[in-house]
């Protein structure tokens, strides 16, 4: 830990609170290095650990059970925390660029801010669907959601776009507890009507055929009407309508498609890939920075094969561009 009798040697910031950057904390706060000042900048204050998102949406656990207080772990570990959403890199004078704050100097810099789908790719998607993540705008989409439902009478018809390991697990979660949410209510869950699209003719493109046949049986069984080989090409106020014309009235669109990088990254200079992922070698540096460090889902490591997180969100969309990711808790899910 820094304390006030110690000169600041080193200054390392670390952007987005994904993670990889939680672990560095904590081991920062297990084995301070004198003379290190550690600042994380972060859009928010607490930080999901996905895995346990789907339960969180089904009902099983609380806020607080799958979220990381980022501010609290940063004080833990002695570093600064600054609440504040990263806007660029000014890389020449080795400062971070942030929205309503000063900019931050870095003498090593290590990004990891996670990546969203890419609602900008179809009509309308922006303005009426909700990308599940940043998790932010996502949760509090869910909690109107829910309270929707507390005067709701009448069907209600939700759609959700990309049929990958995130998409089947949501849909599944979310009808789970709205249906619950419903019979405590003494109202009809049959009410709930979910529609699963994917452009793929598949759900689950890159699990194995006995995974894709449990959850096509299981999504049967619990009445979501799968649209296979349906890539939606517009999105309005309501409506759906995918490329073959075919159209759906909806009450809500989830989109758990294809993800990429933020587009403030296109004028960092950095290295990056074709979904604006950042390229780094195998230290973790990035191609053409050697200050500058990146991991988890924005990081493209151009030498590992592409098992890793971000493929899941890639591979879950329309476009199936990535590959399975063999992580630990999707797997472990599978078996339910
Ligand atoms: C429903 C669902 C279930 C999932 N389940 C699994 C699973 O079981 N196993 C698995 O491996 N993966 C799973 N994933 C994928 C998983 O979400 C990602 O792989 C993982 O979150 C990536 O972690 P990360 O550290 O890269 O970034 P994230 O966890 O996305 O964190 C990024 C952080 O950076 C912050 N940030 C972003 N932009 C900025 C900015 N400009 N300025 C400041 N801060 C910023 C964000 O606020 C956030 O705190 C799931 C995804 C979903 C949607």
């Amino acid at each position: 830990m820094q304390t006030p009798e110690q000169p600041v040697l080193r200054d390392i910031v670390l952007v987005g609170g994904g993670h990889s950057h939680v672990g560095v904390l904590k081991r920062f706060a297990m084995n301070p290095v004198p003379g290190v000042r550690l600042t994380l900048i972060c859009r928010d204050t607490h930080t999901p650990y996905s895995g346990m998102l789907p339960g969180y949406i089904a009902g099983h656990y609380s806020y607080d059970d799958v979220h990381i207080d980022l501010s609290r772990l940063a004080e833990y570990a002695g570093a600064r925390f600054y609440r504040a959403e990263v806007t660029g890199l000014d890389r020449s004078n080795k400062r971070v660029i942030c929205k309503g704050r000063p900019n931050v100097p870095y003498d090593l810099l290590s990004i990891n801010i996670g990546s969203s789908p890419r609602v900008a790719e179809v009509v309308g998607a922006s303005e009426h669907a909700v990308p599940v993540k940043p998790i932010t705008g996502f949760n509090n989409r869910w909690l109107a959601l829910l309270s929707r439902i507390e005067n709701h009478d009448g069907p209600l018809t939700i759609a959700v776009v990309g049929a990958g390991a995130g998409g089947v697990e949501l849909t599944l979660a979310m009808q789970f507890r709205l249906r619950n949410e419903l019979t405590r209510r003494g109202k009809d869950p049959d009410q709930i009507h979910f529609h699963l699209f994917d452009a793929a003719d598949q759900i689950l493109p890159t699990h194995n055929a006995k995974v894709r046949a449990v959850f096509r049986d299981k999504l049967v069984h619990r009445g979501v009407k799968l649209h296979l080989g349906s890539a939606v090409s517009k999105v309005e106020q309501g409506l759906l309508t995918t490329e073959s014309g075919q159209t759906l009235q909806t009450d809500e669109v989830l989109w758990v498609t294809r993800a990429g990088g933020p587009a403030w990254l296109n004028d960092t200079g950095l290295a990056l890939d074709d979904g604006l992922f950042i390229r780094a070698r195998d230290t973790l540096q990035t191609e053409n920075d050697d200050n500058i460090f990146v991991a988890g889902d924005i990081a493209n490591v151009i030498n590992s094969s592409p098992g890793k997180s971000r493929c899941v969100c890639r591979s879950s969309g329309p476009a199936a561009g990535g590959q399975p990711a063999a992580h630990g808790h999707w797997q472990a899910r599978q078996a339910l």
